[in-house]
């Protein structure tokens, strides 16, 4: 594979806090590193909350996009390729990158790793890949299986991988019922993966008709539009008991609406990185035993090629989450498209 010298990328602005597209030199895999030629970057709502300042600013220059699909370039010195991967060889990337030795790594815990909290492709401190080319730790790369395609597959790497890792924690099996609130790209992906794991029912609560229609598409029985019905009552016809599980998917949680609807004994869900607060009042908690679960991410080394697996065999369509297509020249519009509340997700693609 011929490697050019220069490279389009979308560079992070802060005077602006927008996305730049312009030329950098391409990235060099340095020691146990590899250079990935990007496919597709999905646009994410952890993104958003990088622009909108609600997360701790990148320095002027950083390349946003963990959520990404690619081929093998070439790898650096001293890489062990665990994978054993050609030059061609199509992988995901994961922005958790797990040292595989601390505490957390030893006891299965990798999403919390303190390494992998320093050093995650796109969010901090490593960029990520809205660009042609990146570099990444060789272990963060998972082979995509023949038959899956490349482009789609970025989704596994984040919102796949964030609702499969919440849903196991939840330990969502056949019988669960399961409410979704918010059928954005992460809920979405839930309720798809939720009816691949056996729960039932499904019940997707949004404002938007379009992501209700969708999530009934990927597997929801039933769909609550918040604005046109009262989702308490509604939810309630459905499980006079409440839900065994509640994930409240949206990007700035209040668990209002969960504590209302979750069963007692019953679990809330939380994988939103907004700025919100969650007040809850102690007595509620205890008496109805209620458990509140927040879930960072996903634990690579696990959830990525289990997630691979589900998608080759066509028990997960990663294709159908997918509503938009962006040239890296739209990468400013596909944001504002995203806050406007227009995708189900989105890809840039760069190759
Ligand atoms: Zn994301
Ligand atoms: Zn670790």
């Amino acid at each position: 594979m011929k490697i050019p010298i220069r490279i389009r990328a979308a560079l992070y602005r802060s005077s602006t806090r927008n996305l730049e597209l312009s030329e950098i030199p391409t990235p060099m895999p340095g020691e146990g590193e590899v250079l990935i030629k990007v496919a597709a970057t999905g646009v994410c709502h952890s993104d958003l909350h990088i622009l909108d300042g609600e997360m701790i600013p990148p320095p002027d220059g950083f390349i946003l996009g963990h959520e990404v699909s690619g081929w093998v370039v070439e790898f650096g010195p001293r890489c062990e390729n665990p994978h054993g991967l050609s030059s061609g060889d199509p992988v995901v990337v994961s922005w958790i990158i797990p040292c595989g030795k601390c505490y957390w790594c030893v006891h299965g815990q990798e999403n919390y790793c303190p390494y992998a909290a320093t050093r995650m492709p796109g969010i901090l401190g490593l960029n990520g890949g809205h660009a042609e080319y990146m570099v990444v730790p060789e272990t963060a790369v998972f082979p995509i299986p023949k038959g899956l395609d490349v482009y789609t597959a970025a989704v596994i790497s984040c919102a796949y991988g964030t609702a499969y890792r919440a849903l196991k924690e939840a330990e969502v099996r056949p019988g669960i019922s399961l409410v979704v609130i918010g059928v954005g790209g992460v809920g979405l992906a839930a309720v798809e993966l939720a009816n691949a794991l056996g729960a039932y029912p499904i019940i997707a609560i949004d404002i938007r008709e379009m992501a209700l229609k969708k999530a009934k598409e990927l597997g929801a029985t039933h769909v609550v539009n918040a604005v046109t019905e009262d989702p308490t009552s509604s939810i309630r016809d459905i499980l006079p008991q409440g839900a065994d599980v509640v994930y409240e998917t949206k990007p700035t949680p209040d668990l209002k609406l969960a504590i209302e609807v979750v069963k007692r004994g019953g679990t809330i869900l939380v994988t939103g990185l907004g700025s919100s607060k969650i007040e809850i009042p102690a007595n509620h908690l205890v008496m109805n035993g209620i458990k509140i679960v927040g879930s960072l991410g996903y634990r690579p080394r696990v959830d990525i090629p289990e997630l691979l697996a589900l998608a080759a065999s066509g028990k997960i369509q990663p294709g159908r989450l997918i509503s938009h297509r962006y040239t890296p020249d739209e990468i400013n519009q596909a944001y504002q498209n995203l806050r406007e509340g227009k995708h189900h997700r989105a890809l840039v693609i760069w190759g």
